[in-house]
């Protein structure tokens, strides 16, 4: 096989799974970092079956797992105390199917360590502003001037604001406050449920169990508050006291939890964009993960699908043929589910974030109702699982074996 030397810009998810899926079939990989230290900005997210087939092939699900908390349903009242989402992994029909909830520095600290343990070169404090083509490879320049060696293949996995991508798509009205907090003993919370509480879609907060984080000694969650970023200043003026009190009051259980909250800053302020690039291949350039779509994260699928991006382009580039068509075969291996997952994303968030009330009088009154009588209830966990599309079938993967895992 040919082996290519490939610089990756960026170390997310997208960026750190490609590195060791490529440095394991023998290219010479290079990892660009903006940060000196690489760290995760954020919260907790959801590692989906179809994420955890990835990390599974990459030797890293056992880890992942002993890390991270399962997830047997995503749970929603609204302010009338109703039943507004019930999906469940059990649906699946797979025994001890869940989804997982992580703690963003786990997710990173395992997949850094395994790059790490294994020799990829990395250089960091490289903040990358471009990336042109010279006599047959192609460069990345950073901020300051500096400009890397030639490589065969550039691999942007710059996230969601890439300077390596054309701009595209927009940012979404809604984002939220995350903030992780210990998880109280004896809290009224299920270790098993993401749970959530809206009223109609214009409110909505939730908690995600997260697990104990690599080199924590504690459980942790992930607390969310849906919040436009329009109302972010004034959410700051009106301080704390009055921001609790609004949380209180659509979820009681919460009181204990937010005294963890003592100052703003606390909680950070993450907004959403929802973009694709038409096309994520170009000369010796490939977009992957946030850098070629990303979306709100309503269904918990954008690193997930970072994960199966980083796969289809190690399919893609063991392929005969030229360099072109092996990443034209990789992009082809994930653009169906990407555009899958993109429009469903757009339709299901307003559900939960919109002004709009008849938003959640569909989710409440048509929806969810639906979700509970067959097929419902098995839609909507390959949904939520990531797996609507049969994203694993073209690359050659399988649901993890949940049972030796939960063992
Ligand atoms: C609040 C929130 C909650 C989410 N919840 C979920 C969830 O439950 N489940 C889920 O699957 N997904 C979730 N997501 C989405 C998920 O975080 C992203 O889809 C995923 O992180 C994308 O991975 P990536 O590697 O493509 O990009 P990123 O994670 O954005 O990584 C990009 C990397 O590139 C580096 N970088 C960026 N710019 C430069 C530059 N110019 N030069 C050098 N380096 C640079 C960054 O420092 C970073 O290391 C959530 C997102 C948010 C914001």
């Amino acid at each position: 096989m040919t082996r290519f030397d490939i610089a990756i810009a960026g170390c997310g998810p997208a960026g750190l799974a490609a590195a060791l899926l490529l440095h394991r079939q023998g290219h010479r990989v290079t990892l660009f970092e903006r940060f000196e230290e690489p760290r995760p900005i954020g919260s907790g997210l959801m590692i989906q079956p179809s994420g955890l087939a990835v990390l599974e092939a990459l030797g890293l699900a056992a880890e992942i797992f002993a890390h991270g908390a399962p997830i047997r349903a995503l749970h929603g009242l609204n302010h009338q105390g109703d039943v507004a989402l019930d999906a469940r992994y059990t649906d699946l029909g797979v025994p001890e199917a869940c989804g997982i909830g992580i703690h963003r520095g786990s997710l990173f600290a395992i997949l850094y360590r395994a790059v790490m343990a294994e020799g990829i070169a990395i250089e960091t404090g490289f903040p990358v502003a471009a990336s042109s083509l010279h006599a047959g490879g192609r460069t990345l320049t950073s901020d300051d001037g500096r400009t890397t060696p030639r490589f065969d293949l550039v691999v942007d996995a710059l996230g969601t604001s890439s300077p390596l991508a054309p701009p595209c798509g927009e940012w979404l009205a809604f984002g939220a406050l995350w903030a992780t907090l210990d998880w109280p003993e004896g809290a009224p919370f299920d270790t098993g449920l993401l749970e959530q509480r809206y009223t109609h879609a214009a409110q909505m907060a939730g908690v995600l169990p997260t697990g104990t984080r690599v080199d924590g000694a504690r459980r942790e969650l992930s607390f969310f508050w849906s919040l436009k970023a329009s109302e972010h200043d004034r959410w700051r003026g009106a301080g704390l006291a009055a921001w609790k009190a609004q949380v209180c009051a659509l979820w009681p259980d919460c009181d204990g939890l937010l005294d963890q909250i003592a100052e703003p800053e606390k909680l950070t302020f993450a907004r959403y964009a929802h973009r694709r690039v038409a096309e994520p291949v170009g000369e010796r350039l490939i977009h992957i993960g946030d850098a070629w779509h990303s979306a709100s994260p309503q269904l918990g699928q954008g690193a997930n699908m970072a994960l199966l991006d980083a796969f289809a382009l190690a399919r893609g580039l063991e392929t005969d043929g030229e360099l072109a068509e092996r990443l034209a075969y990789a992009a082809r291996l994930r653009r169906r589910h990407v555009k899958l997952y993109q429009a469903l994303t757009w339709a299901a968030t307003p559900l939960y974030q919109s002004d709009k009330v008849w938003h959640a009088l569909l989710r409440d009154f048509l929806l969810a109702p639906l979700g509970r009588v067959t097929p419902g209830p098995s839609i909507q966990a390959r949904l939520v699982a990531g797996l609507v599309g049969n994203p694993l079938g073209p690359l050659g993967l399988s649901l993890p074996d949940y049972e030796a895992l939960a063992r």
